[in-house]
């Protein structure tokens, strides 16, 4: 599933740069995910990379974006369609 930054979020913005899908932005209140571009790393990397630098553990699976391992993935080749598969 997308990951969901909570409001406990404190605006470091350390996490935006280390997202490979460019799915972190500066919301209105606080750094927000986009669901439709967050894999949660898969295809990227081992574990999600926002979740490993956020500085307060704010970021927590989203249910509302409750996805399967093989939705991730399909996610992740729509978003880089010039990767080879793997
Ligand atoms: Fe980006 Fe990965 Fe965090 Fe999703 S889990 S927002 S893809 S860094
Ligand atoms: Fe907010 Fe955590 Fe991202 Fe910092 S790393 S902007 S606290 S979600």
């Amino acid at each position: 599933m997308a990951l969901l930054i909570t409001d406990e979020c404190i605006n470091c913005g350390v996490c935006e740069p280390e997202c490979p899908n460019n799915a972190i932005f500066q919301g209105e209140e606080i750094y927000e995910i986009k669901a439709n571009r967050c894999t949660e790393c898969i295809g990227h990397f081992n574990v999600p990379q926002c979740v490993e630098i956020c500085p307060v553990e704010c970021i927590i699976p989203d249910p509302n974006y409750q996805e399967t391992q093989e939705e991730l993935e399909s996610k992740y080749q729509l978003l880089n369609p010039n990767k080879a598969e793997n």
